[in-house]
């Protein structure tokens, strides 16, 4: 099972038709020495191992080449049940309260939306895969079951500093959970039943009431390519939320663990007006490695994504976590961006305001 996660993942790698190379080191890594192959040989190869998978990434590949790069296509509609304070609908102020790690309550227009739920306390650890853990040093804010029932989970990767077992556990396994495709098939072994996977650039809508909500899948780059395919595959998210005329009303981006990378650039030439952020940091460091976005970084993304506002998230929660948010705060401030930052303890709560007229 272990090889054939493996496999799918490098599969992915190739399928994306981009990296070639960390195939050849797998294979080397595999003790395969004769790689000599061509693309399409590759292909039947791993085809033998993880078929479905791989015909499933070649059929979306082949409908995306169809597409625009401009617009991906919609994939999936979600209705959710409509609330009875729906005539009330505000969609001039939303709120972020920080619970922890990258654990988010996002509320805003008649949607509560929670975001990569860690509900493990200080001392506990997480395991990160190939044997090796991490212990948690802070607290989340609240425990799962003080939760305010929930519209949907935006779930970024499936490391358990993301999604832990008390989420796997105890939340409701009806949830709406949109995720990464590799991500979507283990929730749906942990027994969640309604996952929505989106590949990079892909959307999906989501319909409460009055109010549409767009999901596109943002790249993210865990890792360096030499060990990418060790790292579980990442999404960021755009959520975009439409009022009754069609017009967007408010964009959030939320960066996933990524470091920065060349395809971030590519968000703001699809997205403008990004409102807010939330900035996946921590500098995560294992055996020397970086494997998330240090305070640096951070303050450069910032500059590549240009949201009018950013919220800092991921960076005190983990011993793995080496850029403490002083790191970033130097950066922001010699970029001179503070004026777009906002920075939240666990339990603090970020309130913002939405101009009437509409984006672009
Ligand atoms: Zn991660
Ligand atoms: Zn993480």
């Amino acid at each position: 099972m272990f090889v054939e996660e493996k496999v799918a993942n490098v599969a992915g790698i190739v399928c994306e038709g981009k990296d070639f190379s960390t195939f050849r080191l797998y294979l080397f890594l595999q003790g395969i020495r004769d790689y000599k192959v061509r693309d399409r040989q590759i292909i039947d190869w791993l085809t033998n191992y993880s078929g479905d998978y791989i015909q499933a990434r070649l059929a979306n590949r082949k409908g995306r080449s169809k597409m625009s790069n401009q617009k991906e296509k919609e994939l999936v509609e979600i209705v959710l049940p409509e609330d009875e304070s729906e005539g009330l609908l505000d969609m001039e102020h939303g709120s972020v309260y920080f619970i922890g790690t990258a654990t988010v309550l996002f509320r805003y227009a008649g949607f509560t939306i929670l975001t990569d739920p860690n509900f493990l306390h200080k001392g506990e650890k997480v395991h990160i895969g190939y044997g090796l853990s991490s212990t948690r040093v802070t607290e989340p804010a609240i425990d799962i079951d003080q939760l305010p029932p929930l519209d949907l989970i935006v779930l970024s990767h499936m490391h358990e500093d993301h999604f832990d077992r008390i989420a796997a556990h105890r939340l409701d396994k009806m949830l709406p959970i949109v995720t990464n495709p590799g991500a979507a098939d283990d929730l749906k072994k942990k027994g969640f039943s309604r996952t929505y996977p989106v590949n990079t650039w892909e959307s999906l809508t989501v319909i409460k009431g009055k109010t549409t909500l767009r999901i596109t899948a943002m790249p993210a780059k865990h890792a360096p390519v030499p060990v990418k395919f060790l790292m579980p595959p990442v999404m960021g998210s755009m959520l975009e939320f439409q009022g009754a005329s069609n017009s967007t009303r408010m964009r959030l981006y939320t960066s996933g663990d990524t470091l920065l990378c060349d395809q971030l650039r590519e968000i703001l030439r699809r997205f403008s007006d990004i409102d807010l952020s939330l900035l996946h940091l921590g500098g995560t460091k294992i055996m020397g490695m970086l494997l998330a976005m240090d305070g640096k970084q951070g303050a450069q993304a910032m500059r590549i994504v240009a949201p009018k506002t950013a919220i800092p998230v991921h960076f005190n929660d983990y011993k793995v976590f080496k850029s403490p948010l002083d790191d970033f705060k130097k950066a922001v401030r010699e970029a001179g961006l503070e004026n777009k930052v906002r920075y939240l303890n666990h339990g603090e709560t970020y309130t913002f305001d939405v101009p009437v007229e509409s984006h672009a």
